[in-house]
């Protein structure tokens, strides 16, 4: 959209280990010269085992792309057996942490207020999170994608200042377009971009809702990312299986 910076956001899931991360990470780099980095940011979302290699590698090559967590704790540390803390993130030079995936509410049974504790700990510890949000088919079929969005967005950045709300990004995820090569249509992801900006307004201010990058995610690929971000109040995407693919993800974050 006007005056805001696309982000391009590879979501890797439960994919590719270390060594597989920065073969990939090389091959992407490789593929985008520098000067796209002027007009797009593009990050990768790696396994948490990852992300250790991949700064060694964008450090010690000066790499513009950056780096982020595909989940983060909501504490920071204590007896929390199995959790990453945003600490330990930030330690680690990540700029993002992706908080309430689809995958994590579905499989993870975790709901809005868990997702803004997460969001609150990316935002402690100076990572930018990447608020997922989307409805399934039934909503989409009943026609209460919009209202049933903007719930999920007032409720997951409920309480948070101006300021923490315009430090975050969020996507617009519909269930049924993930992973599915179901891509929603430009019009489709545009009407909920739209009234989730409409709804940060509310919640947050204008300058806010203006700034705010909001994502779509589903099925994005090389040849529907141009007419996607195209869009008015799309400002880039998450892309999971696209992102696995060192040509087609730089090749859609050149596009882009
Ligand atoms: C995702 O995992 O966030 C995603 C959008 O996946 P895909 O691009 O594979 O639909």
């Amino acid at each position: 959209g006007p005056g805001r910076k696309p982000l391009i956001a590879g979501n890797w899931k439960c994919h590719l280990n270390h060594f597989e991360a920065i073969a990939l990470v090389q091959k992407i780099a490789f593929a985008l010269p520098e000067k796209y980095f002027d007009k797009v940011d593009v990050t990768v979302l790696v396994p948490f085992t990852d992300i250790r290699s991949v700064q060694s590698l964008v450090d010690g090559d000066k790499l513009l792309i950056t780096y982020g967590a595909q989940d983060i704790s909501e504490h920071d540390s204590g007896a929390y057996t199995g959790e990453i803390s945003g600490a330990f993130l930030e330690k680690l030079g990540c700029t993002y942490a992706v908080v309430g995936h689809s995958e994590r509410r579905t499989l993870h049974g975790e709901t809005n207020e868990v997702v803004l504790a997460k969001t609150k700990a990316a935002l402690r510890h100076g990572l930018t999170p990447i608020v997922c949000v989307g409805e399934g088919l039934e909503v989409r079929e009943a026609a209460e994608h919009v209202e049933f969005n903007v719930k999920q967005v007032t409720e997951s950045l409920a309480g948070l200042s101006a300021e923490e709300i315009g430090k975050s990004v969020i996507a617009y995820e519909p269930v049924w377009a993930i992973g599915t090569g179901r891509v929603a249509s430009a019009n489709d992801a545009q009407e909920v971009c739209a009234a989730i900006r409409e709804a940060v307004a509310e919640i947050a201010d204008e300058a806010t809702a203006d700034g705010i990058r909001i994502l779509y995610g589903g099925s994005v690929n090389a040849k529907n990312i141009a007419e996607i971000v195209n869009e008015r109040d799309v400002d880039g995407a998450l892309v999971g299986g696209a992102s696995l693919k060192a040509d087609e993800f730089a090749q859609l974050s050149a596009i882009a």
